[in-house]
């Protein structure tokens, strides 16, 4: 790690009173740098009670949209411009409301991998983490549209018996790793547990002994006794997963369970970032409104903790 750079970054920190999120898929040195790790709701949550004036989001562009959405009179950066989601960008609005038109008394369910503006036509949005909550307070007789990802739509679909419309929607990252990558980890490593994200496919998650959103894979490991796990899901959670339980091994599914937007945030563009106060991020105030309002309607749906 490069001191220097690490010292700028502290003092540009200090000087613009911000705060800097990494999300568990960021490269190691820059969730080392980061104020807060997590998942991209838990961030957006955690910046918006901060006193800071700008919040710096290591992640993609829907993640720092959602800080943005959650803390309007907050500066969010995204330090690279080109940091997208392909998943997220596999719906847009016209889309959206052609399948409600369609189907005009469906509720809509959207995962928090979206676009701000998908989320505003939406009526709920969800995490990989309370899908199966938020769609099992849902009304019986109603019918539900579930976008955009189809692999955690078929998880929450066969959780909770419901039958979802799903959009094709899929994370290019998650859907790499396969049955033969599970099968072969499993052959090298049998006394490990398999965690699957519910972004993988169907036939993997099958194979899998757990399957978790990576907040809670962070808390499974600790409280497992298990000295060993194998990782279906993108592998910078591994440098996190080590931070948790230092005495177990954690092995990758597949090497290529990479994202590369999410590798595209460095050590120089955090500095610049800082320095030049890019990218600003911004959500139209109307979509903001009303994107807010299906994030809180998610948080209604929950049980109180
Ligand atoms: S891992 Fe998948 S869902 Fe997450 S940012 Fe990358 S492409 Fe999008």
């Amino acid at each position: 790690m490069d001191d220097a750079l690490l010292q700028k970054i502290a003092k540009l920190k200090q000087q613009r009173k911000a705060v800097i999120l990494a999300h568990n898929y960021q490269p190691g040195e820059i969730q080392d740098l980061a104020d807060f790790t997590g998942d991209s709701l838990g961030l957006s949550i955690k910046a918006a009670e901060t006193d800071a004036e700008v919040v710096v989001f290591c992640g993609v562009l829907f993640m720092a949209q959602t800080a943005a959405i959650l803390s309007p009179q907050k500066t969010v950066l995204l330090p690279a411009k080109d940091a997208g989601c392909p998943l997220a960008d596999m719906i847009t609005t016209e889309q959206l409301r052609e399948l409600r038109a369609k189907h005009p008394d469906a509720l809509v369910v959207c995962y928090v991998n979206s676009p701000a503006d998908v989320k505003a036509e939406s009526d709920y949005c969800c995490t990989s983490a309370n899908a199966v909550e938020v769609v099992q307070s849902l009304p019986e007789d109603k019918e539900i549209i579930f976008v955009p990802d189809q692999h955690l739509g078929s998880f929450v679909k066969k959780r909770t018996g419901r039958d979802l419309i799903l959009w094709p929607g899929y994370c290019s990252t998650h859907v790499v790793i396969t049955e033969n990558d599970i099968n072969s980890a499993k052959a090298r490593y049998p006394d490990a547990i398999v965690m699957a994200h519910p972004e993988c496919t169907e036939p993997v998650k099958e194979l899998s002994d757990q399957i978790l959103s990576t907040g809670q894979m962070l808390t499974f490991v600790v409280h497992s006794d298990a000295k060993r796990f194998i990782v279906a899901t993108e592998n910078g959670i591994i440098h996190t997963l080590k931070k948790k339980r230092p005495d177990a091994e954690f092995t990758p599914a597949s090497e290529r369970g990479i994202c590369p937007n999410m590798k595209k945030i460095t050590l120089d563009k955090v500095v610049a970032s800082l320095e030049d106060m890019k990218y600003h991020i911004k959500v139209p105030e109307e979509i903001r409104l009303k994107a807010k309002k299906s994030l809180e309607r998610m948080v209604e749906t929950l049980p109180a903790t």
